[in-house]
């Protein structure tokens, strides 16, 4: 029997989170706005009006482009996709085809393991990234087709990868890397839901171990990552179906309908030559000299797998710490600007950074820039609670505490007066009075039970509000039942 295996390549388009569209001044993002309600005549495509390109599109492409390894390119062009669709109003699409804005590139995608499978990392070669401009979206409602126009000419990078991927899961997991890394550089909110990252996948198969590129099909309209791969698994099993009854596979363009969970065919697959491409003659060529694309990436920061392999040596945490402690890059900085402020035990913050500070973060439905905590209140929380100032339960209040009132940790434990009482006197007092009301207790631990020691600590953690430092009370304790 013949073993098979999937070629499948992405084309992802990225939203970028710039304030205005790529060619006019209206806002970039209109997510929720009424329809129609954020367009004009350059991005409606009227007669007679000029687009003007926005730089700020060029510097997130560049950017992008460059935490993708590729080859950001000197000249780049604008060309007209020439095609009809009731939301595009101009009859054309605004992209770059002949030269785009970077070429090549590659991104590292490590794939976890699963079952008997071993972790591996897939190497996910990019063929280009393109600059272009969105198109409206159209609805059927009502017997007619309702079309809005505020996505017209929101800026656009569509990257395409080279047919390297294998399986549905890596898939996913490249989606899921690319989300991670257009968010820690802030170019894009990355959110499939709300279209800001797309994907069409490309699937073919082939037996296993040959080189062949067969005919593949394309899935369009998958809305999340779990639908991609969902989606890729079954097209991988239809496609193996009809190899097995000896049938070809279409070039087909599949739709991905979420709510049947099923694929269908939407149309056979156009080509290039059918767009009529050519060059855009209201549109200079994009120029970047070396000096502005340096320029652009001055403050191009640590990527998350290098930090996260940084974090691994340099604090010696665990890799899971490493990885989700770099999984957002705010809260990476947060994680080390407290170990810094702390100087203490890297793993201890890390504890807390990934339990109780994540636990309020997800039950307040906050992100770690919201957090009031300051990564210097952390470590002065931490501080105390090594110095026996409060204890591990007051520690993990003083948290909510700082969040619901915006105060330093110190100041809600002094307010509160939450400050662990290592005061040997008063301690002692409530000792005394406790040995003296308990003779049946005393009298069993004098007799050898000395597990007792325990239900007395109880006994003046409960009598002094949790406040005592356990240790004390317990040495305390041992010294007057000795007696
Ligand atoms: P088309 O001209 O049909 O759009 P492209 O060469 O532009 O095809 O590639 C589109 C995407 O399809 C790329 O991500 C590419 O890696 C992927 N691809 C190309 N050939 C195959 C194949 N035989 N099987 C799976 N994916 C493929
Ligand atoms: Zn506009
Ligand atoms: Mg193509």
């Amino acid at each position: 029997m013949t073993t098979y295996e999937a070629v499948i390549g992405l084309e992802t388009h990225i939203q970028l989170n710039t304030n205005t569209k790529i060619f006019c001044s209206c806002k970039a993002d209109s997510w929720g706005a009424e329809a129609n309600s954020n367009v004009c005549p350059v991005c409606t495509g009227l007669p007679g009006v000029l687009p003007v390109f926005n730089a700020a599109v060029a510097e997130k492409g560049v950017i992008l482009a460059h935490a993708m390894h590729a080859d950001v390119q000197n000249v780049s062009i604008f060309d007209r996709k020439n095609y009809f669709y009731p939301d595009l109003p101009k009859g054309y699409q605004i992209s770059q085809f002949f030269k785009p804005i970077a070429l090549g590139g590659y991104l590292d995608v490590p794939i976890p393991a699963e079952g008997d499978n071993e972790a591996y990392s897939r190497k996910v070669g990019i063929n280009r990234l393109h600059l272009e401009e969105d198109a409206g979206k159209s609805k059927h409602a009502y017997g007619k087709m309702q079309v809005d126009f505020n996505r017209c000419g929101v800026p656009l990078v569509e990257m395409v990868t080279e047919p390297d991927i294998r399986t549905a899961k890596e898939a996913s997991q490249y989606l899921t890397r690319l989300r991670q890394l257009l968010r820690w550089l802030g170019i894009s909110e990355a959110d499939m839901e709300k279209g800001h990252l797309r994907c069409d996948a490309n699937v073919s198969i082939r037996e296993k171990g040959s080189n062949v590129l067969n005919t593949k099909t394309e899935i369009k309209n998958v809305n999340s990552i779990a639908a991609v791969e969902e989606a890729i698994v079954k097209e991988i099993a239809r496609q193996i179906k009809l190899a097995e009854k000896g049938e070809e596979v279409r070039p087909w363009t599949l739709e991905w309908d979420d709510d049947a969970g099923e694929l269908r065919k939407m149309r056979s697959k156009e080509t290039a030559a059918d767009y009529r491409y050519f060059q855009e003659p209201d549109l200079l060529e994009v120029k970047l000299s070396d000096k502005e694309i340096a320029n652009m990436l001055k403050d191009f920061p640590e990527m998350p797998l290098e930090r996260c392999q940084r974090f691994e040596a340099e604090y010696e945490l665990p890799t899971y710490d490493a990885e989700v402690l770099t999984a957002d890059r705010v809260l990476s900085e947060y994680f080390e600007t407290a170990i810094k402020a702390y100087g203490g035990d890297a793993k201890k913050v890390s504890n807390w950074v990934m339990n109780d500070i994540s636990r309020m973060m997800n039950d307040e439905g906050i992100s770690a820039e919201q957090l009031k905590l300051t990564p210097q209140g952390l470590a002065d929380m931490l501080k105390m609670l090594d110095e026996k100032k409060i204890n591990q339960s007051t520690a993990k209040s003083v948290l909510r505490k700082v969040q619901e009132s915006g105060k330093t940790p110190e100041q809600v434990v002094k307010e509160e007066g939450l400050g662990l009482v290592s005061d040997d006197s008063a301690i002692r007092t409530v000792c005394e009075k406790l040995i003296a009301d308990n003779p049946k207790e005393v009298e069993s631990y004098r007799a050898g039970k000395d597990s007792l020691i325990g239900w007395f600590v109880g006994q003046v953690m409960r009598e002094m509000r949790g406040k005592a430092d356990p240790g004390v009370a317990r040495e305390v304790l041992q010294e007057l039942l000795q007696g």
